[in-house]
């Protein structure tokens, strides 16, 4: 009973002391003398820790299980906004475009324009059908096509460059490896997609998120509604994609893990086509520890399935 006692007593105190050291990477003080660093959501956050490295001190503002399109800002994102050296945003409207959350945050916190940076700078846009059914609204979901992580990893590492050129060669060196990576990502959706049957190369998603890696990749898109902060699968929405579907042969349907499967089960069951068993990802990384934590892993976890799932297994 006794000894029982004393090993429960020194695994409170291991989880204390774990728990201490978990407290250190999030504190304030954070790692010494590094960049002071802010990213709007999970996919640039981990871009830019992959490319900073130890020389980042990296705070995100929308947490995984969070819209990006739409934002609260805590005090404490007001706070770590205001004294930090860099900032890093998506762009192509994913934050709201010029009058969303997050540039008014950077007007509240008054942060100098020099200091932030659109991560999707330099990346060909893809337009939206507005209500009028003309395309004219950004589609900001450039991210899940490989090729243009690549330009946001050169887009992260010239930043970090110009605000710290003391690092310059870490910069370089951890961008090199990441791109590295990226490419062979690239090569694995090109020959992946490649092996699918012609017919069976359609994509079918609640939101109309995977338009740029479709296109690169020649994949058709299909999809219930255009963007999230609109309509989501309204009784129209789903009677055009039920129609869609009954002119093709289209092997599965896909859900996104962050949207309501709901209308996604509607099609499925108006058509008899099967709803893949694992969810894919569009507006956000995977929860840390679980599967697709990372952007790397983001983007292999997406094509293994997407393939699997067309290929028929
Ligand atoms: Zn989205």
């Amino acid at each position: 009973m006794k000894g029982f006692f004393k090993l429960a007593l020194s695994l409170g105190l291991a989880t204390i002391l774990l728990a201490a050291c978990g407290d250190k990477d999030t504190a304030d003080s954070g790692k010494e003398g590094a960049l002071k660093v802010v990213t709007s959501f999970t996919i640039l956050e981990d871009i830019v820790n992959q490319i900073g490295g130890e020389y980042v001190d990296v705070h995100n503002l929308v947490p995984v299980g969070t819209d990006p399109h739409e934002y609260e800002p805590l005090p404490e994102d007001t706070k770590k906004a205001t004294d930090a050296d860099v900032l890093f945003y998506n762009g192509l409207n994913l934050e709201g475009g010029d009058h969303g959350w997050f540039f008014k945050m950077m007007d509240t916190v008054g942060q100098k324009d020099e200091n932030i940076f659109e991560l999707m700078n330099g990346v060909e846009p893809h337009y939206l059908k507005g209500e009028s059914g003309e395309e004219h609204e950004i589609n900001p979901h450039a991210f899940l096509d490989p090729v243009v992580g690549i330009q946001m990893a050169e887009n992260a590492r010239d930043a970090l460059i110009k605000v710290d050129p003391d690092h310059q060669s870490e910069y370089e060196k951890n961008a090199e490896n990441y791109i590295a990576k990226l490419k062979e990502i690239d090569e694995e959706y090109k020959t992946k997609i490649a092996e699918l049957p012609e017919e069976s190369r359609i994509l079918v998603t609640s939101e109309r998120a995977y338009q740029y890696m479709a296109e690169r990749y020649g994949l058709d898109e299909a999809y219930i509604w255009e963007v999230d902060t609109e309509e989501n699968g309204s009784p129209q929405q789903i009677k055009e994609l039920v129609s869609f579907l009954k002119e093709r042969e289209v092997p599965i349907l896909f859900l996104e893990t962050n949207v309501d499967p709901r209308p996604m089960e509607t099609v499925s069951k108006e058509t008899g086509i099967n709803i893949y068993e694992d969810k894919i990802f569009s507006d956000e990384i995977g929860k840390k520890g679980e599967e697709g934590d990372t952007y790397i892993k983001f983007l292999e976890y997406n094509i293994d399935k997407i393939y699997n799932g067309l290929k028929g297994n």
